[in-house]
């Protein structure tokens, strides 16, 4: 048996005014998904606990089977993984990006007029801190203006806090320690210090002069945030003899995936925008599915309608993805694969973040209980056979189908 298990990030949403008070999965014309619903079997899933909204990291270690509450170790680790980097136990990593400060450390600009950090490539390989000659120091530039920072040496800690303010017009903070330990203590000086040698770098750097010259925003400090090491958990493979692939482009996850044991891919045409071609995605979970037990397949798409606000938008990637699952549908046998359809979130379009109103689930396959559900939505689905369920609860009852999950007893 095999299973490809289908997110649309932030799919689920609120009724909207705007959708003559539907939301975005009841509006869009889902002919595919509503036959998944039909023939499957239904519920909601509260992906951390009701009305917990949860970041699309913890959400998607979740889906993944994880309990968040314990495994969970912060964002940047998982962002330097997914972007390909390596992260051993006991490194701190962070995302961060180049940006444009003023002589008083004030954000003009959090993205450096959206620089490509590519072009100080070498000039930041082999960045050393006097004061630290013990820590090795990492600077890799990732997509555009962002970029990945990994710690690694004795004594470092997670839990500090991040110099990006997250807006512009005010200061760039200085770390803290979010504990009273002394690694945080210690992890806290190193970043501010690194802070302060990245900006001596860059404020003299030529490219940056050249920039001004062209009336273009230097690119003169790097600011760092989501400060994480690798999550704290057994991959898949070891706890259920599971094959694991992923088909994404957000960094995040494809580190969770990563850590989850699962192989990476990539299709072509994939965007990670709402531009994504989805259908190409799923024939790339259709090429690699005879090697694997399960495929996570993911389109980030929902969300970025989401997070602009665009209602008609959301309702195009929505019919998207059902395009996708009308190929899986029509190309991947019904009778040995699952297919399962859910979100990672609601984003509400209204406040444009994430929420904690529970998320639509549905898997279609040769031994589920199909329920009376007729179609895929948030309302539909509460009416399922699942009921209401956690989010760590849907990675068992998937494998639980391909009878994978051992015996509680004896
Ligand atoms: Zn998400």
């Amino acid at each position: 048996m095999k299973t490809i298990l289908i997110v649309g990030d932030g799919m689920a949403d609120r009724p909207l005014k705007e959708l003559g008070g539907r939301t975005p999965l009841e509006a869009a014309e889902t002919p595919n998904l509503d036959a998944v619903a039909a023939g499957g079997v239904c519920g909601i899933m509260d992906i951390i606990a009701p009305g917990r909204p949860p970041g699309s990291d913890v959400a998607n270690l979740t889906l993944l089977g994880y309990d968040p509450l314990e495994c969970y170790r912060g964002r940047g680790a998982l962002e330097a993984m997914g972007a390909g980097l390596a992260v051993r136990r006991g490194d701190v990593a962070f995302r961060g990006n180049f940006a444009h400060v003023d002589d008083d450390e004030v954000v003009v600009d959090r993205r450096a007029g959206r620089i490509d950090g590519s072009v100080f490539g070498e000039h930041l390989s082999g960045i050393r801190l006097d004061a630290y000659p013990d820590v090795e120091v990492t600077v890799r530039p990732t997509l555009a203006h962002r970029l990945a920072v990994i710690l690694r040496g004795e004594g470092l800690s997670w839990r500090v806090s991040d110099i990006d303010p997250h807006k512009t017009g005010v200061r760039v903070l200085r770390s803290r320690p979010l504990d009273g330990t002394a690694e945080a203590e210690r992890t806290a000086a190193i970043v501010n210090e690194l802070y302060r040698v990245l900006r001596e770098m860059l404020r003299s750097h030529p490219l940056n002069k050249r920039r001004e010259e062209e009336g273009l925003p230097p690119a003169n400090a790097v600011i760092l945030r989501g400060a994480g090491e690798p999550p704290a958990v057994t991959p898949l493979t070891d706890l259920y003899g599971v094959r694991g692939a992923c088909v994404a482009v957000t960094p995040t996850v494809r580190g969770a995936c990563l850590a989850a044991g699962f192989d990476l891919y990539d299709a072509p045409g994939a965007t990670g925008g709402v531009d994504t071609d989805a259908v190409s995605k799923a024939r790339e979970a259709e090429r690699i599915l005879p090697r694997y037990d399960l495929v996570f397949l993911h389109v980030k798409g929902t969300d970025v309608a989401s997070h602009d606000g665009d209602p008609e938008l959301k309702v195009r990637v929505i019919e998207k993805i059902d395009g996708m699952v009308r190929h899986l549908l029509d190309h991947v046998g019904p009778a040995e694969t699952y297919l399962a359809v859910t979100a990672d979130h609601t984003t509400s379009i209204r406040v444009r973040d994430h929420r904690g109103d529970p998320v639509p689930v549905a898997i279609l396959g040769p031994e589920v209980r199909a329920d009376g559900v007729s179609s895929y939505s948030e309302r539909a689905c509460a009416g399922g056979g699942l009921g209401r369920i956690r989010g760590k609860d849907l990675m068992p009852i998937l494998l639980n189908l391909q009878d994978r999950v051992a015996l509680y007893g004896s």
